[in-house]
């Protein structure tokens, strides 16, 4: 996938036949408007398509559908002009396979005081039309996302954009392949998960290999393939002379070698993630780093330590991100923390090599350093400090009856002193609302220690896609309450116990 542009949201507005034909056509035609100024709308990455307005069930269940059917089309905006009976909306919101946003506007954005006749009134009727169709939403126990404000806001442009990019990432994780080049780190318990349960509910395929697989092809690899890939990390990155003359060149060639025969495995088999793992390298003389940096940074998911799902989460937040270039999206581990005795504390974000140069403020430092844990060569690794500002970090684990996502928005802050021994890239953050409360909160709710962790997607975009994949949400921020917390998250027990049954 190139651009968001390549998907479509179709835009389908309710009516009935009780105004006669002119009042119709006067639907139409607004409808019409508002979906050309929506596809051109620079805060919404999708095109909007216009579809006719439907007026009756027989209508209402073909155009969803058709819109189940047409590969292009991840979701639908259904706003009604005029009333338009719900029981009629029935079959088709049954039969819709894909994400709803109901957008609870008028095509007037005022009251024409001095003018306002019968007329109007029955032309502009969203604020009960809306109603009706709300309450079958409802009473149909549909998720979906009300998004309420006159069609022209900024506001509402933002909000209908964040669930289209929700709907873009949940639409490309219906078909999302997952490479995991070895098993799960040992002994470790929150990269487990029910893989079965995962491409049910979210649509994940998740294939195991054997590193040799990946060896058979790195092997392959010619020499020449891998000395353009060296030269262009040279055009790409800092490097220093001292890499390209010692010994670590030969270290910096193997990397490159890795990341083109990882890059043609996964290119091979349609695969969207990966996970690696540095207990299982057979026949690999590093643990890749700079592959797996480079590969992220061009839109694969990745989790270390066999972290399928955090794989599949960082690819899902990169096509929800797609076009945002206010910063990127990488994997993630809250890796230590600065908990000074009087002052701010901190956490510092890191991992042993793979962290995604798309978050990164300055041009990344080409470095080969040793690597304690692994027992292989030294692997080469891209370091830089991170964009600071506003960012979140989220995690989806697997909580024996259900998935659980818990996003925590942070504030990535400068370094307060330059960190000259360092061998990885970082971020160091502020979690909202402080590092206490966000730290118990998130161990409360059992997140992992790695995340996918993003400049770019926002709150709003998980919870959406959150709500499109019915799993769980647990925001953690600004209004946190410690006790509040653990009562939503005793709460949440016992409404998915009921809710899911058996
Ligand atoms: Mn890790």
């Amino acid at each position: 996938m190139k651009s968001l542009k390549e998907f479509e949201v179709w835009f389908i507005t309710g009516s009935q036949h009780l105004y006669g034909p002119k009042t119709l056509a006067q639907v139409a035609e607004d409808s019409k408007i508002i979906v050309d100024s929506l596809d051109s709308a620079g805060d919404i990455p999708v095109r909007i398509v216009s579809k006719p307005v439907v007026t009756t069930p027989e209508e209402i269940l073909s155009v969803c559908k058709a819109a189940n059917d047409a590969p292009a089309c991840i979701g639908i905006i259904c706003w009604m002009h005029t009333f338009s009976p719900a029981k009629m909306w029935i079959a088709g919101l049954r039969a819709l396979n894909k994400p709803f946003c109901h957008l609870h506007t008028q095509f007037n954005r005022e009251i024409p005081w001095s003018e306002i006749d019968m007329d109007f009134m029955n032309l502009n009727q969203s604020a009960h039309g809306d109603r009706e169709f709300g309450f079958i939403g409802t009473r149909m126990r549909l998720n979906r996302k009300v998004v309420v404000g006159h069609w022209q806001d900024a506001d509402v442009q933002q909000q209908l954009g964040a669930w289209a990019r929700a709907a873009a990432g949940w639409a490309d994780s219906q078909n999302m392949r997952v490479a995991r080049f070895g098993d799960n780190m040992r002994e470790v318990a929150v990269t487990e998960g029910n893989k079965v349960s995962a491409q049910i509910q979210l649509g994940y395929s998740v294939y195991g290999y054997g590193v040799g697989d990946l060896v058979k092809v790195v092997d392959q690899v010619s020499e020449n393939d891998v000395d353009a890939l060296v030269s262009q990390y040279t055009d790409e990155y800092q490097v220093s002379q001292d890499l390209l003359k010692t010994r670590s060149f030969s270290t910096l060639r193997e990397a490159a070698r890795l990341e083109i025969g990882m890059r043609a495995f996964l290119e091979a088999g349609n695969f969207k993630a990966f996970t690696t793992t540095f207990e299982d390298l057979w026949g690999i003389n590093q643990l890749p780093g700079l592959a797996c940096q480079r590969l992220m940074n061009d839109g694969y998911g990745f989790g270390a330590e066999g972290d399928w799902k955090t794989a599949a989460l960082v690819r899902t937040m990169k096509v929800m991100g797609m076009g945002l270039n206010d910063g990127g999206t990488s994997f993630m581990e809250d890796y230590t923390y600065h908990m000074p005795k009087d002052g701010q504390a901190y956490a510092l974000g890191a991992h042993m090599l793979e962290v995604c140069p798309s978050i990164a403020s300055n041009k990344p430092s080409l470095q080969v350093h040793p690597l304690g844990i692994g027992g292989k060569a030294d692997p080469a690794r891209l370091l830089f400090d991170t964009k600071t500002g506003p960012a979140l970090a989220a995690s989806l684990i697997d909580i024996g009856t259900r998935f659980r996502m818990v996003v925590n928005e942070v504030e990535v802050v400068p370094v307060e002193k330059p960190m000259p021994k360092l061998p990885v890239a970082q971020a160091l953050w502020i979690p909202k609302p402080n590092l206490k409360v966000a730290a118990a909160a998130w161990i409360y709710a059992g997140g992992a220690h790695h995340s996918g962790f993003s400049q770019v997607v926002t709150t709003e975009m998980m919870r959406d896609f959150a709500d499109m994949a019915d799993v769980e949400f647990l925001l953690i921020n600004e209004k946190t309450d410690i006790e509040e917390f653990k009562k939503e998250i005793r709460f949440n027990h016992v409404y998915y116990s009921l809710a899911r049954g058996l």
